[in-house]
């Protein structure tokens, strides 16, 4: 019998808290029942073989193999895992510790580029299982940094921190309400007896990639720090910020960042007191935001929610994610979640012509 060794990642979702965390600001993310689970057994020689079940759009499989130490881009998906060994390998050579070959297989129902942090997923299961196979002491914050970086330095997408520490630390029933600067968390019980948590997958795959809208949003705040005379984002509220002067479309990105971090206080508020209501009506005011001064949703993603909102039994909807595609997340009443999705997916796929699918 081979050496072999498991582990898995939830995706997760947002709840609230977009565009924050590359700003050193707040979020809230929970888990999904979607997970990747990846597979290692160890080998004697430098030599790594990943396999990858089911290429979404062509239903055969990904392989690969490469020789540790001569991890090269590809941008393609092998990005991840030569990333995660390239860095893997530094982070753990600088405390006298090492990694072999192995064969890996990945498997995964999380859709990808749909907001819900499949890439995540990929990079978190696959360092966790490399530390059960090679005995590493790299704990679940610094994979998440890790993984991080293998986006940033890798792939080349600049990614913040909370969809890795969302994949390494969150677990069902609560959100994790972390400070993306601090690098420090709370886990926040959601109470999931009084209201249903739906998630909806629009079917438009985002494009995270290097030079996309993402980057661009990104390149756009530090330009907004700059002629405010800060360092981040999270250093300015809301009040301030209105009076200050900013090109036009500076201060819509701006004012997101802020009001949305200051949102993301209200939520957790709302969460631990209990009142749903508040929690919807900030849900929207997130929507709104992103949609109006942020500019990340897309008519589809807006008629999800629109669909969402007119149901009287719906507290708050919202793109989480990115955007420029992805996903919204919906809180309900208790017992209606299914029933909503279902209706709102019906008439969505109607007037769009895409294919919704209720993910949570
Ligand atoms: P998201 O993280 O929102 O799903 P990204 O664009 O950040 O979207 O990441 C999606 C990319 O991650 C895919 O295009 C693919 O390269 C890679 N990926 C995710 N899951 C897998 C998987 N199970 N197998 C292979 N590659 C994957
Ligand atoms: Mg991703």
């Amino acid at each position: 019998m081979k050496n072999t060794f498991a582990e898995k990642a939830h995706g997760r979702v947002n709840l609230i808290g977009e565009h924050t965390d590359y700003n050193g600001g707040w979020v809230l993310p929970t888990s999904i029942p979607q997970f990747t689970h990846v597979t290692i057994t160890p080998r004697a020689d430098k030599t790594v073989k990943i396999s990858s079940s089911a290429d979404p759009k062509k239903g055969d499989r990904r392989e690969f193999s490469y020789q540790l130490g001569a991890e090269k881009h590809t941008d393609t998906w092998v990005d991840y895992v030569q990333g995660a060994t390239k860095l893997l390998s530094e982070f753990s050579t600088a405390r006298g510790e090492s990694l072999q070959g192995f064969d890996a297989h990945i498997e995964s129902n999380i859709p990808e580029g749909s907001g819900l942090s499949s890439s995540a997923a990929l990079e978190i299961s696959l360092l966790k299982a490399l530390r059960s196979a090679f005995k590493l002491s790299i704990n679940d914050v610094e994979i998440a940094r890790l993984g991080q970086r293998i986006e940033n330095e890798f792939v080349g997408a600049r990614v913040g921190i909370m969809d890795q520490m969302a994949c390494s630390l969150a677990t069902a029933g609560e959100a994790i309400f972390l400070d993306t600067k601090a690098l420090t968390f709370e886990r926040i019980a959601l109470d999931l007896e009084e209201m249903d948590m739906i998630v909806i997958n629009s079917g438009i795959s985002h494009r995270l990639s290097a030079g996309g809208g993402y980057n661009q949003r990104r390149a756009e705040c530090e330009e907004a720090c700059k002629m405010l005379g800060i360092k981040e984002l999270r250093d300015i509220n809301p009040v301030e910020l209105k009076h200050k002067d900013l090109p036009q479309i500076l201060m819509k990105r701006a004012r997101h960042v802020v009001t949305e971090n200051a949102r993301v206080f209200d939520a957790v508020a709302a969460i631990r007191s209990g009142d749903l209501k508040r929690l919807g009506k900030l849900f929207v005011e997130s929507h709104v935001s992103m949609r109006d001064d942020y500019e990340v949703s897309i008519p589809e993603i807006d008629t999800l929610v629109d669909l969402c909102i007119k149901d009287p039994q719906v507290y708050g909807a919202r793109l989480t994610g990115g955007g420029f595609g992805g996903s919204i997340v919906a809180i309900t009443k208790k017992g209606e979640g299914q029933r909503v999705a279902k209706a709102v997916i019906a008439e969505y796929n109607k007037k769009t012509g895409s294919t919704a699918t209720l993910l949570a």
